[in-house]
């Protein structure tokens, strides 16, 4: 590393030297982010990434300690102990991101740190057809998520032989630092207080102890799930490190909205249309449900507003297996356009019933005529 010229600290995180702390950790969270190498798919995009990743920290480890940032302004990369960064203890790109990232990454920057983390939760939006929310199915859900990374057991390191003492620290965990008459401890930012350092790291995982990948999880969903209802599948998250426990996978229900169809809980609802003879003499009609159409009696005299009940052709909750009813309401239909021959028999009907309007007597207008004389 001491061959290369090395870029200007400030330069590779884009900050003015002035930056404060806070501008300095965004702007390495922005680059770091720009360039994580499992953001690549391409071998050789990928190496690319893996350099400006560790350059990234590198930057960041001097820039983010008052100490190590002020001996760097007065004397730049030939300063400090063992020079900064690439002090030939390997590619320890992984180490002190932890606190940096837990927010945004969950924390899978485990590298040289060896604190279980518990895995993060994770949230499958599932969108559902109205009958497949009905009848429950059974879900292939693609998950992407951090697994164990098989080939190094969640060490991060290519065999245990490359766990090495850390060179920056010895293996203690501890840097002294003198100022002045005092002299105090500080936890190592080269492998985090753990006194070990990968020498070696998998390349399963690039030494980050965990893999990301897209994972195909058969999920069974019950029959009655309805819209804002969340499934837990424990431990189904994301993997934890350093024996830290995985977290949990929520299935979030939205179920599609169907053309003709309604639910109630556990009743179904459907409105449907008849003709006003139907509807003043009775008869049967068919009725569409969600198991193909059925013939319902429409018994004789029926009101616009009507609600017929289908018993058991409903759904289940979740808490009740046995079945709602489906509920049918009528909406009694006149007709817009009639011949002569339907207007005179129309009219005839009227007469009979003495409803006619204009009908001395008789109909709405009559009536109100009587009431105001
Ligand atoms: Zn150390
Ligand atoms: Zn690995």
């Amino acid at each position: 590393m001491a061959t290369v010229t090395k870029r200007d600290y400030y330069e590779v995180l884009g900050v003015d030297r002035a930056a404060s702390d806070d501008e300095i950790k965004k702007a390495f969270r922005r680059v770091a982010r720009q360039h994580h190498p499992d953001l690549q798919t391409d071998t050789q995009k990928k190496k690319q990434a893996e350099e400006k990743f560790k350059e990234a920290n590198e930057a960041y480890e001097v820039l983010s300690n008052p100490e190590l940032r002020k001996r760097y302004d007065m004397f730049g990369h030939s300063a400090g102990p063992q020079g900064f960064g690439g002090g030939g203890g390997g590619p320890d790109f992984a180490g002190g991101f932890g606190d940096v990232f837990g927010d945004i990454f969950g924390d899978f920057f485990g590298g040289g740190r060896d604190r279980p983390q518990h895995g993060n939760d994770l949230q499958y939006n599932l969108s559902l057809a109205f009958e497949e929310a009905v009848d429950g199915k059974e879900a292939k859900l693609k998950i992407p998520r951090w697994e164990a990374c098989d080939p190094c057991h969640g060490t991060g390191a290519k065999s245990p032989n490359d766990m090495k003492p850390c060179p920056g620290c010895h293996g203690t965990g501890q840097i002294r630092l003198q100022q002045g008459f005092f002299s105090i401890n500080q936890t190592c930012r080269q492998c985090q207080g753990a006194g070990r350092i990968i020498a070696d790291p998998c390349p399963a995982c690039h030494g980050q102890k965990r893999v990301y990948r897209e994972r195909t999880l058969s999920v069974t969903i019950p029959a009655g799930v309805e819209t804002g209802m969340r499934l837990r599948l424990a431990h189904e998250g994301e993997h934890g490190v350093n024996g830290g426990p995985p977290g949990d996978l929520y299935v979030a229900i939205k179920v599609k909205p169907h053309p003709i169809f309604t639910r109630e809980g556990r009743d179904i609802l459907v409105e449907l249309s008849i003709d006003m003879v139907t509807a003043a003499l009775g008869g049967k009609v068919e009725v569409p449900t969600l198991k193909g159409k059925t013939s319902v009696k429409i018994p004789e005299g029926t009101q616009h507003g009507r609600v017929l009940r289908l018993k058991g052709m409903g759904t289940s909750s979740l808490k009740r297996h046995s079945p709602g009813d489906q509920l049918v309401r009528v909406k009694v239909t006149i007709p817009t356009k009639l011949s002569a021959r339907q207007r005179e028999l129309l009219t005839t009907f009227a007469k009979e019933s003495g409803t006619l309007s204009g009908d001395s007597g008789g109909g709405f207008f009559g009536k109100a005529k009587n009431l105001f004389g």
